[in-house]
């Protein structure tokens, strides 16, 4: 993969204008011009050429923002394009990191809305469409957090700004791990993954007091260790809807181990769950 390396010394730059005196104003302009310059050198580079409608003003400002602050210091080439959002490659302070960017323009605000309205964390999000993918993000970075300290192996989380969320790489720079739904696992292996996974349904519901609400082989990676990923319709045990999520949840468990394994019962993972009975 392709690394791309981010402009970054713009605080270094903020404080040097700053030193002379330079009105906010210009330090403004300094920074669109920084940015614009950044947006062409994105533009330019072969591993974002189909990725446009990505890389909007607002978008490039933040990762630009990401950049200065030092928590990403190079861009590398895309990982996933899903429906809502797209997956790039970068390397901050030292580590391998997964950036999950939010696309403005072509997510399911409506959608998003109607799950934030259950979730008391954050209500009714009003406002522009950039509003509600940002509250969307931030739902999907503090998810990740409260599992993560519960003890179920997520990426871990480091940064949310606006649109963008940023993670730990699961997997390597040459080879981020495959999904569940791309490995062939044999059984004993495939029965010591079922395992963790009820282990981590187990905590995230008993625990966490979450439910994913789209957990199936698309949505955990495998890394030796099954990971979770993809939080952000994530939601907590007083949402309206839990109840249905954490049955369609098991369901897809159930399905895909099942099909691929025939091992695997509802009931054994409704047996670790302690709120809702089955
Ligand atoms: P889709 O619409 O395809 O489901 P999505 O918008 O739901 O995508 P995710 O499921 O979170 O987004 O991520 C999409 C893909 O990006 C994953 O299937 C995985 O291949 C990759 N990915 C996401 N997060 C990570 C990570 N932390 N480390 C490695 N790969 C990742
Ligand atoms: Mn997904």
């Amino acid at each position: 993969m392709e690394v791309y390396r981010t402009p970054s010394g713009l605080a270094a730059t903020q404080r040097i204008l700053k030193r002379h005196y330079m009105s906010k104003r210009s330090m403004e302009m300094e920074f669109d011009t920084r940015v614009d310059l950044f947006r062409k050198r994105i533009k330019d580079s072969e591993d974002f050429k189909v990725q446009e409608n990505v890389f909007d003003t607002h978008t490039l400002m933040n990762l630009y923002s990401l950049a200065s602050k030092g928590i990403i210091d190079f861009l590398g080439g895309s990982i996933s394009t899903g429906k809502e959002a797209n997956v790039f490659y970068a390397f901050g302070s030292g580590k391998d990191l997964a950036l999950k960017i939010y696309r403005i323009s072509t997510s399911n605000f409506k959608a998003m809305q109607n799950y934030l309205e259950g979730d008391p964390r954050f209500g009714r999000i009003k406002g522009s469409k950039r509003s509600i993918v940002s509250a969307w993000a931030k739902k999907e970075f503090r998810n990740l957090k409260r599992s993560e300290e519960f003890g179920v192996l997520v990426p871990h989380p480091i940064s949310v700004r606006d649109n963008i969320l940023v993670m730990e790489l699961v997997g390597s720079k040459d080879r981020p791990a495959p999904t569940l739904k791309d490995v062939k696992l044999d059984l004993q292996e495939a029965k010591r993954v079922l395992t963790a996974i009820t282990a981590d349904i187990a905590r995230l519901f008993n625990q966490a007091k979450l439910v994913h609400a789209d957990l199936s082989e698309f949505n955990i990676l495998y890394d030796g260790e099954p990971v979770i990923i993809d939080m952000g319709q994530s939601v907590t045990l007083d949402h309206p809807m839990a109840r249905k999520f954490i049955e369609r949840d098991v369901e897809n468990i159930v399905k895909y181990f099942q099909k691929n394994y025939r091992i695997g019962s509802a009931d054994a993972i409704w047996s670790n769950l302690t709120v809702f009975r089955r």
